[in-house]
């Protein structure tokens, strides 16, 4: 069922022991607006835990609470009154959601969101699940605080490409700015997220080599098999290499990240590309979204590249 803003709040504060969850491969949107969320809760007094199943890179320690995020084990029982499912729908919480037996409120910005939770909070307008979760503290009537100020501008940031996707709206910089006001450091995030292994900004060379163009050049993209990446791990980011080939609309990157399982990232100047995600499942934004296809590099490329074409010519 889907409820407006005011009922989210009222849906927070009805409630005692909290666990705030996102998706698994979790991003500056779902570790900063999870813990921007858990922040503005525990000012309200509310016990909270964020449970993410799956390793949180050390490059957020810079967020205030990153210490705090849990990870549930095989089999584990978490306690709580309520779930709350920041920047995902339920199906990639992975292990949270048999470790957590409580009502559901998921909170999100997809507008490929499944609508299997209990209560659903969704705008498709919002750039970031973070811009969300800074009108939701409004709400709250809770002061915002530096801490919270440097998860939301966190997740802001990096899910509008610091600013310059299309997904930027003037609403967005308002929140960026009222972040800021609120004591956000944008410097201090950007040096800590922004810094990479001096190995994966060399096998950046060795991931461009393998860029190739397709459908007369509209489409590019770089495909990594599991050899290749146990040899030299994926750059952070490669996409945003192959998005801005002159001419390209579709940009791809398929990661073999385990032998038989493909890791998809998909952006685009102007086509929908959840409508490629979609196909295997996967889902996301109009000009991002990613999948996983089960099968080898070579054969899951082939059905991506196929995939692509079919969407490409729908739209031509
Ligand atoms: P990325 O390429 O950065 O991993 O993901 C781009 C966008 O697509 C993000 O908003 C992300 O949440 C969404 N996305 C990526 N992979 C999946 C997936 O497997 N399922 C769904 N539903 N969304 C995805
Ligand atoms: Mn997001």
């Amino acid at each position: 069922m889907q409820i407006s803003l005011t009922e989210t709040a009222a849906e927070l504060k009805a409630h005692e022991r909290i666990v705030i969850t996102a998706h698994v491969n979790p991003d500056g949107d779902a570790i900063g607006s999870s813990l921007g969320l858990m922040h503005a809760l525990k000012a309200l007094g509310k016990e909270v835990q964020v449970f993410i199943d799956d390793d949180i890179p050390a490059a957020f320690s810079v967020l205030p609470g990153y210490e705090l995020i849990g990870k549930p084990e095989e089999g584990q029982n978490i306690p709580a009154d309520l779930l709350v499912a920041v920047d995902v729908s339920l199906d990639r919480i992975g292990r949270v959601k048999e470790a957590v037996n409580a009502p559901t409120l998921n909170i999100d910005h997809h507008i490929t969101n499944d609508g299997q939770a209990d209560k659903l909070y969704l705008d498709g307008n919002a750039a970031a699940t973070a811009e969300i979760i800074y009108q939701l503290i409004e709400e709250l009537g809770v002061p915002c605080t530096q801490e919270m100020a440097m998860c939301l501008y966190t997740g802001l940031a990096m899910d509008t490409g610091w600013f310059r996707f299309s997904n930027t709206t003037p609403n967005t910089m308002r929140v960026a700015a009222a972040l800021l006001a609120c004591g956000a450091q944008p410097h201090v995030i950007s040096e800590a997220l922004e810094q990479r292994p001096f190995a994966e900004v060399q096998s950046l060379a060795f991931a461009l080599l393998k860029i190739e163009l397709l459908a007369g050049g509209k489409v590019a993209g770089i495909c990594l098999d599991h050899a290749s990446l146990q040899e030299h791990e994926a750059p952070e980011g490669l996409i945003g290499m192959v998005r801005v080939i002159e001419g390209v609309d579709i940009a791809f990157t398929l990661k073999e990240k385990e032998p038989g399982l493909c890791r998809v990232s998909l952006r685009s100047k102007g086509v929908d590309v959840t409508k490629i995600a979609l196909k295997f499942g996967g889902g996301g934004h109009v000009r991002a979204a990613g999948c996983t296809i089960e099968k080898p590099c070579a054969e899951a490329r082939i059905e991506l590249v196929k995939a692509i074409m079919q969407v490409l010519e729908e739209t031509a």
